[in-house]
């Protein structure tokens, strides 16, 4: 066998362990995660033991106080970067086990990330800034910019689809990264703090958009926030806190049981 025939299914054989360890059928899923930075007496814990099931087609917020971990781990279940211990499994295969060019194809395909502050492209257009995740897989230009404008047009802003986002308002600017974080058809959308930087007004615009899409397209959302009129709105809620993930009793009064893993 050559060197890289055995590496293939080495990691085949890998990839088949960890489906088999974990078939819970959750789409995405964390065992354990931990997350420290830094080495030594000046190292911080940041994540302490995360587990978390997200079941196909949930919309589940995390809260917690600033500092509590909720964009580190939004980052590690979007394989932003990478756990100090533990596992991300998606569609109960461990993310770790996919070589890095799969892992970045997971990315761009598979999830779709907004940011608290939307990192758009300041001097490229709006159209530009959402096809941007098709343009990075190597479609054609023209055919891009349309499917691109299809999404501007889901998000309300077809007509602004010339300007450059540096032009745009801020709620206009999040809707163009959520419009950006669709593009690729994900399966799962991770939303950090996404009406963090918003006015009230422009924050309950992105609430619902958020909410129509997740439904519109059958995606599985989670989002941070601090907005306990977002958290409401979702079917189940989560605290973060000192490092692990717990329901929170104070919305606890949702339709979904919660998963025997989030009890601890
Ligand atoms: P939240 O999103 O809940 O506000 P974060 O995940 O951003 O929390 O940060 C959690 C903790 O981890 C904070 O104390 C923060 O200072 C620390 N932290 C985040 N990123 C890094 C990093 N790259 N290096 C060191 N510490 C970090
Ligand atoms: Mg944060």
């Amino acid at each position: 066998m050559t060197k890289s025939a055995a590496t293939i299914a080495a990691s085949d054989v890998k990839q088949a362990e960890n489906a088999r360890l974990n078939p819970s059928g959750a789409i995405l899923e964390a065992r354990e995660l931990r997350k420290i930075y830094g080495a030594g007496a000046g190292s911080v814990t940041v994540l302490d033991g995360i587990n978390l099931e997200l079941r196909t087609g949930e919309m589940v917020a995390v809260v917690g106080p600033s500092g509590s971990g909720k964009s580190t781990l939004l980052h590690l279940l979007a394989a932003l970067d990478t756990p100090t211990s533990g596992t991300v499994y998606f569609e109960s295969e461990a993310v770790e086990a996919h070589r890095d060019d799969s892992i970045a194809e997971f990315r761009n395909r598979r999830i779709g990330f907004v940011w608290q502050r939307h990192h758009l492209l300041p001097d490229f257009t709006a159209a530009e800034n959402v096809a941007m995740p098709l343009l990075m897989r190597d479609s054609r230009y023209a055919e891009a910019l349309s499917v691109a404008g299809q999404w501007l047009a889901e998000v309300g802003l077809a007509s602004k689809a010339q300007q450059n986002a540096a032009q745009l308002s801020g709620g206009e600017q999040q809707r163009v990264a959520i419009a950006r974080a669709l593009v690729s058809k994900p399966a799962v959308l991770l939303a950090d703090e996404p009406t963090g930087d918003l006015d009230e007004s422009n924050a309950v615009a992105v609430m619902d958009l958020l909410e129509r899409l997740h439904h519109t397209y059958r995606l599985t959302s989670i989002l941070a926030t601090h907005n306990p009129l977002l958290a409401k709105r979702c079917d189940r809620v989560l605290r973060l806190e000192h490092g692990l993930l717990r329901p929170d009793a104070a919305y606890q009064q949702g339709p979904s049981p919660v998963p025997e893993g989030e009890k601890s």
